[in-house]
């Protein structure tokens, strides 16, 4: 496994490597990354991992700052899984100096996380954008556990520069809680609770199948789940998978959810 700290090193590297897959996280790695990993190395010749924890689609600097970080143990992660690439660059290798944020959402993109997490998805497009030029990969790698920037990337940069996006289901702990980097910040009653509200979610769309006020059925869903596990709901709504136009039907829908359990903001969609 080659550890790429900057461009050049990138340059020399991966001149003339073909069918290259690229795997983009922000560290703290768990099996949800590891699943995207397995997939790149089983459909590429090479894997570029990059971890780069982006300071612009932060919009709240505390955030940013308790991120979670462990650059050892993701290496050695990444080591056992027999990764081509590790590019972990710094701020200056990512955006070239000076270049300001272009992309903007339309209004209509501006609903779930993009609603109540301001600039969070141009940050997003614009580091995928960089990263996206200077690697060069024929595919990338995603999880369906951030559907929202999944959609925008697949429509953003897919297109643009001529790569395939590659989705990837989300991976739950045994307690049916997608895996994420902030559930290390939470304590073993917190995560408890947040699985109870995954299992509740999934097996609320089992029973709203053949219903028809679908709508309604949502709307008290979201407020028995405020009263009974005492969260705060961002968002709680039907949207279809292929445009994230509001639903009121099951079929090519997803619910999505974004709430905070002390603090902790965690999204999910099923
Ligand atoms: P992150 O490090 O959180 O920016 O995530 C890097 C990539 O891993 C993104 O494409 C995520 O959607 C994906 N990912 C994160 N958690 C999961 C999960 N539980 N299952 C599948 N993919 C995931």
């Amino acid at each position: 496994m080659k550890i790429l700290l900057n461009k050049d090193d990138l340059n020399e590297a991966l001149f003339r490597t073909s069918k290259l897959g690229f795997v983009p996280t922000m560290g703290s790695l768990h099996k949800g990354h590891i699943s995207l990993i397995k997939k790149s190395l089983k459909d590429c010749n090479k894997t570029i991992v990059s971890v780069f924890i982006n300071p612009r689609q932060f919009n709240n600097k505390r955030d940013f700052n308790k991120y979670p970080r462990n650059y050892k143990k993701d290496l050695s992660i990444l080591r056992k899984l027999k990764v081509d690439y590790v590019f972990l660059p710094n701020k200056k290798d990512v955006y070239s100096s000076k270049r300001k944020t272009q992309f903007k959402l339309n209004k209509k993109e501006r609903i779930l996380c993009a609603k109540y997490r301001k600039g969070h998805f141009e940050g997003v497009i614009d580091v995928m954008e960089c990263l996206t030029k200077i690697i060069r990969p024929k595919k990338i790698f995603m999880g369906e556990k951030d559907f929202q920037q999944l959609f925008l990337v697949k429509k953003y940069i897919e297109k643009k520069y001529k790569i395939k996006i590659i989705s990837c289901r989300t991976i739950r702990n045994s307690e049916k809680l997608a895996l994420s980097s902030r559930n290390k910040l939470l304590d073993s009653r917190e995560l408890n609770k947040a699985g109870k509200v995954a299992r509740n979610i999934i097996n609320f769309k089992k029973t709203i199948k053949n219903k028809k006020n679908i709508k309604k059925l949502i709307k008290i869903k979201k407020n028995e789940l405020i009263k009974s596990y005492r969260i705060n709901i961002e968002y709680f709504e039907l949207r279809n998978k292929f445009n994230l136009n509001l639903s009121n039907k099951i079929k090519n829908s997803k619910i999505f959810i974004a709430y905070y359990i002390n603090k902790i903001r965690l999204i999910d969609n099923f």
